[in-house]
């Protein structure tokens, strides 16, 4: 079996994984967590984040991130700092790669909108719907459903699971990746890691579409603990910076996510120091191991709030957000009541509605406005997108 080299004891080690659900032989000349990344890579769910929404919705412009390009930032950010603490960089990438997997058309909206829509039938929530793709949805494989990761990859992609659901996952599946919501365990520090890089990689380049939009001015940023540090910082460097705004604002957010990177690797390595687990599993016994200093953790909430309210509160956003959450009601409506509309699979499904769930969710934004102008025969956006 190929093994990692250069890792701390407390790191994931691949020939200590606890497995997968079907027992496959060694992947050699990879290792487990490397056969992990590349799975996902080569599935269809991945394919399609390069159509669905981070904030903006994927007509507004070709520049702003999309699911896909958050998921390969969040992938940089991790590796950057496992490899700088030692961990499974390999592990990292295949939970980053996967951590948005499950995430429906229309981003936050498109989330809730189908949350509402599954109210009696159990609900919908993205963690878990990503860790349905990668156990259940994918069908690429001869003998199993879904992607057979690791379950050290399981667990890093269920971020989260409400305790009803948990229990359920134990009843299915006992002592794996529902466990730890039952014991109050913490997960593998790859998973911890990839956590936190996904909200530093958004913070920064939230601002960043923000301004490029024009919803953000460059003015509304002064103020901001973390902004103004780092523009400070590359004015002083650069004076020549003031006359190019958007120069400016890249080399400020360069110089902040390396900033944030350092902070965590610093802060997390005293941490690790200092409690001194014997091995990966040790780690999942102790309170979270992985996290910035106070003062960062501070500067990255005020940023946080002036996003939620400046940027995902902003009236062009919230139309976006509305139209897309009527689309995913409509869509999910015309699918129950008229369920040959269905691929074949979907409309032969036990439970009709989460079968109308798993493909609504599975559907880019472009996708969904052409179903939904195909089902209703009204547009929900003016512009001819699609
Ligand atoms: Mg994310």
């Amino acid at each position: 079996m190929m093994a990692d080299t250069g890792l701390a004891r407390w790191a994931s080690h691949s020939e200590r994984s606890r497995g997968r659900r079907h027992p496959e032989p060694p992947p050699a000349p990879r290792t487990e967590h490397q056969r992990d990344r590349d799975r996902i890579v080569h599935s269809t769910a991945f394919r399609r984040l390069v159509y669905k929404t981070q904030v903006f919705v994927n007509h507004e412009g070709d520049l702003f991130r999309t699911r896909l390009t958050h998921s390969l930032e969040v992938a940089q950010l991790g590796r950057s700092m496992a490899r700088l603490l030692a961990l499974n960089e390999d592990l990292v990438e295949a939970i980053a790669l996967a951590h948005d997997l499950g995430h429906t058309p229309f981003g936050h909206a498109g989330q809730d909108a189908l949350h509402e829509c599954m109210h009696a039938h159990g609900g919908f929530e993205h963690n878990l719907q990503s860790l349905r793709v990668v156990d259940e949805l994918e069908q690429r494989y001869a003998t199993f459903d879904g992607l057979n990761l690791s379950f050290e990859a399981r667990e890093g992609i269920l971020k989260r699971c409400p305790r009803a659901i948990a229990e359920r996952l134990e009843l299915s599946e006992p002592g794996g990746v529902g466990r730890r919501f039952l014991e109050g365990l913490q997960p593998s520090l790859e998973a911890q890691l990839v956590n936190l890089a996904d909200e530093i990689a958004y913070n920064a380049h939230d601002i960043d579409d923000g301004v490029r939009s024009g919803l953000l001015t460059l003015a509304q940023l002064e103020g901001l603990p973390l902004v103004d540090r780092f523009r400070g910082e590359a004015l002083e460097a650069h004076p020549t910076l003031a006359g190019q705004p958007r120069r400016l604002l890249a080399e400020t957010l360069r110089r902040m996510l390396s900033a944030e990177v350092y902070d965590v690797v610093e802060c997390t390595a005293a941490r690790l120091r200092e409690a001194d687990p014997a091995d990966a599993d040790a780690v999942r016994h102790l309170g979270p191991m992985v996290g910035a200093s106070a003062a960062l953790r501070e500067q990255s909430l005020s940023l946080k709030r002036f996003l939620f309210s400046a940027l995902y509160r902003h009236p062009q956003v919230m139309d976006t957000t509305d139209r897309a959450r009527a689309v995913v009601h409509e869509l999910f409506a015309a699918y129950l009541a008229r369920p040959a509309e269905l691929p074949p699979d979907h409309a032969a499904h036990a439970d009709l509605p989460r079968a109308v769930a798993d493909y609504i969710a599975g559907m880019t934004d472009r996708f969904a406005l052409r179903e939904h102008h195909r089902l209703t025969g009204r547009r929900a956006f003016d512009a001819g997108v699609f």
